[in-house]
């Protein structure tokens, strides 16, 4: 048993009898309320409920079915919600008509770049600002970011532009900051696996943008939303940004197949992110349109203002003229596809 789906008219007390039933099995109830119907989805180990007790829950009244989800992933599943989920953030939505850019550079590196860089990419068009103030870099030695500093110099660019935020935490114990200063949480793809910052995360009211680990299979990246979803945050946000492959023209392989097979699999919108996905400067706008076309929700696209003296991601991140350009070119292929941008 998975999924209780709730006759029209069942009352809000057969739907407390339920829950409590529930409970008393050891699970929890997520409730979750549609135009037609609502659905329960059943939350913790299913896998020893009997098929006599999922007859007993069809015997209660208000319950018009119980279903059982082969897929390992229950509450991201399109089973559990068929309308695509659209994320609210201020006056911004994700997952909705318009494709949303998340723009901005890999590192905080100071104010007046981060405001600098913020006024920019608003004006072609960006929905908002991104910047990393704890970076996972691959070596100890390179620059590591600002910490809370960075943070502070993303909210300052945000009242300057009133674009809202995308930082990435790293660590549980910087969460208090992080939610303090942004309107994202992004979990980098290193971290795509630390379950206890999922679950940390989990408890946020913040959204989550999930990024794909570097060797991550769809269906493990979906377990992972899960655990973000199992704490009850269900504001995930689904990343492509590259996986690692044999090839080594590009810095990752961007999966663009992840999109629509994303849109099969969950309710949950895709964002693309062509900069780290190919790690190529030339190659970021043809990938970006691409992502489009291929149906993503949203782009990440790194832009700084002098490439040249970046402290990480100089060599893809596009200066603000090019996103410019790439933003007026992302707009046909848009349309094309019964989006805008
Ligand atoms: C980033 O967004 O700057 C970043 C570090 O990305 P990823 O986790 O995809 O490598
Ligand atoms: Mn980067």
């Amino acid at each position: 048993m998975d999924i209780i789906v709730l006759k029209p008219d069942a009352t809000d007390e057969e739907i407390r009898h339920i829950i409590k039933k529930l409970e008393g099995l050891g699970l929890a109830a997520h409730l979750s309320k549609g135009t037609e119907r609502t659905v329960i989805g059943v939350i913790g180990d299913t896998s020893k409920v009997t098929e006599e007790t999922d007859d007993g829950f069809r015997a209660i009244p208000g319950v018009e079915s119980v279903m059982r989800i082969l897929k390992p992933f229950k509450l991201a599943s399109r089973e559990f919600k068929k309308t695509p989920t659209i994320i609210k953030v201020g006056d911004t939505a994700i997952g909705g008509r318009k494709i949303c850019v998340i723009a901005g550079p890999c590192s905080v590196e100071s104010k007046a770049m981060m405001i600098e860089t913020a006024k920019q990419v608003k004006k072609a068009g960006a929905s908002f600002l991104r910047g990393g103030a704890f970076k996972p870099r691959t070596s100890p030695y390179s620059f590591q970011g600002l910490g809370e500093e960075g943070l502070k110099y993303l909210d300052a660019s945000r009242q300057k532009t009133g674009l809202p935020i995308v930082t990435e935490l790293m660590d549980p114990r910087d969460i208090e900051a992080v939610e303090k200063y942004s309107d994202i949480i992004q979990i980098g793809t290193r971290n795509m696996q630390n379950f206890r910052l999922l679950l940390e995360v989990g408890q946020s009211r913040k959204p989550v943008l999930l990024k794909r680990g570097l060797a991550a299979t769809i269906k493990e990246w979906l377990m992972s939303a899960e655990y973000i979803m199992s704490r009850g945050n269900h504001n995930v946000i689904m990343c492509e940004r590259g996986i690692r492959t044999f090839e080594t023209s590009t810095r990752n392989t961007l999966d663009l197949s992840a999109v629509p097979v994303l849109k099969k699999l969950t309710h949950l919108p895709v964002v693309v992110d062509p900069s780290h996905g190919v790690g190529v400067l030339d190659h970021i706008p043809a990938m970006a349109k691409a992502a489009v076309a291929a149906g993503a929700d949203g782009l990440l696209i790194e832009v700084h203002p002098n490439p040249e003296e970046a402290l990480s991601d100089g060599e893809q991140s596009l200066k603000p003229e090019m996103f410019k350009k790439l933003m007026k070119e992302l707009a046909p292929v848009a349309k094309a596809v019964g989006r805008e941008i």
